[in-house]
């Protein structure tokens, strides 16, 4: 069967360059980078490179690179270690719509006494700005926003948000999971003190990722060890973290260039659908991401569509945490103001570099032969 994949956000494709820097520093070059014999230096020399790579990536500068195993790593120990570094201050402020390593660490400190402020955001996903300074006091720890949305691709306005937190006396923390790789990330033009990102979302393997920690910016570690100048004990996942840099040098080429094409094979999903498909409509509005688009079906189910998508050989995405009792309405769409059951009639197609143009005809014509027996309302041919 051929394979249409369009669940990007959900992890990529590793680049076969990816793979072939990486393949060395399993079997060759596999010395630890803290063994002082040649084998280790090799080693420590690749992660040297490898920190300048992704610091460039970010315009960050190396010493404020510390590799993780990824966002969700990296998320703990931006919002764990900002609040152990500054015991005086119990209060964390974020949005409604948060990754659920966000959301769930959030959660479990609520029950240990941390006070967590959700910021509501619009009915096109928008951040509420007045909202978000009045809810940062002068005991707020820390605010952590995501950059993009991994299910509608809406961004955040993070320069304004960390300025709003700076201006309180707050540390601020974004998660880039979703932007890094497909929009520029710059972390003077952010402002932030700390940004997670993944690997694997921007074709890197999977279990290597970033904390970017500003310089000055004191965090207590997550994991104790003398490795990453003592912010991160366990010895590198150095395969991985060669990988990452070769796919942060990849994706930084014609960054804006592959976004503008990607964007418009985006654009064109989207109005093939809206054209073909009248009672369907697009969940959130710009800013986005140039490669998401979550759309929703009102009257179908989104369950019973994902899974005819996949029996043609197309990969979506519902964006909701399936449990054993059933499909969850996305707390995402939700928060936006969706019903229940638009929520659960709603798809995500999350596209990337390696998206073929034909790819967005076969979607359409799928989508169309799939929709029009299960609804009763009106088609295109
Ligand atoms: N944050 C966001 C916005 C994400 O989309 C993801 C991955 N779905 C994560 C964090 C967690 O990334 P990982 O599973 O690689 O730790």
């Amino acid at each position: 069967m051929t394979m249409f994949y369009f669940d990007n956000n959900a992890t990529t494709r590793v680049l076969p360059q990816v793979l072939e820097a990486m393949r060395p520093w399993f079997c060759e070059q596999y010395g630890n980078p803290s063994s002082s014999h040649p084998l280790g230096q090799y080693a420590k020399q690749a992660l040297m490179t490898a920190r300048s790579a992704v610091a460039a990536f970010l315009q960050a500068s190396p010493a404020e690179i510390v590799f993780t195993s990824g966002a969700t790593e990296s998320n703990h120990m931006a919002i764990l270690g900002a609040l152990a570094a500054n015991p005086e201050k119990r209060r964390v402020v974020t949005s409604t719509v948060e990754h659920a390593s966000t959301r769930r660490l959030l959660s479990h400190l609520a029950t240990q006494g941390v006070e967590v402020v959700e910021v509501a955001v619009t009915h096109s996903g928008k951040l509420d700005l007045a909202a978000l300074s009045a809810a940062i006091t002068p005991g707020t720890a820390l605010v952590t926003l995501m950059h993009a949305n991994n299910e509608t691709g809406v961004l955040f306005p993070i320069a304004e948000a960390a300025a709003i937190a700076h201006a309180n006396g707050a540390l601020f923390h974004t998660d880039a999971a979703q932007s890094a790789g497909k929009i520029e990330l710059d972390v003077q033009q952010l402002g932030c003190d700390l940004l997670s990102f993944s690997g694997h979302k921007l074709h890197a393997p999977k279990g290597v990722g970033v904390l970017y920690v500003r310089k000055g910016v004191a965090l207590e570690p997550l994991i104790y060890g003398h490795q990453e100048r003592n912010r991160r004990g366990g010895t590198e996942n150095l395969p991985g973290i060669v990988g990452l840099d070769v796919a942060c040098r990849l994706a930084q080429r014609n960054l804006s260039d592959k976004a503008a094409r990607v964007a418009c094979l985006r654009d064109q999903l989207e109005q093939g659908v809206l054209r073909l498909i009248p009672f369907a409509r697009v969940n959130g509005g710009a800013p986005r991401l140039p490669n998401t688009t979550s759309l929703c079906f009102t009257g179908c189910s989104g369950e019973e569509l994902l899974h005819r998508l996949g029996q043609a050989g197309i990969m979506a995405s519902q964006g909701s945490a399936c449990t054993a009792g059933g499909t969850e309405p996305s707390h995402v769409l939700l928060a936006m103001g969706l019903s229940r059951d638009d929520a659960l009639s709603s798809l995500r197609f999350s596209l990337s570099e390696e998206t073929a143009a034909a790819d967005i005809d076969i979607v359409l014509k799928t989508l169309v032969a799939i929709i029009r027996p299960m609804s009763g309302l009106p088609i295109a041919a």
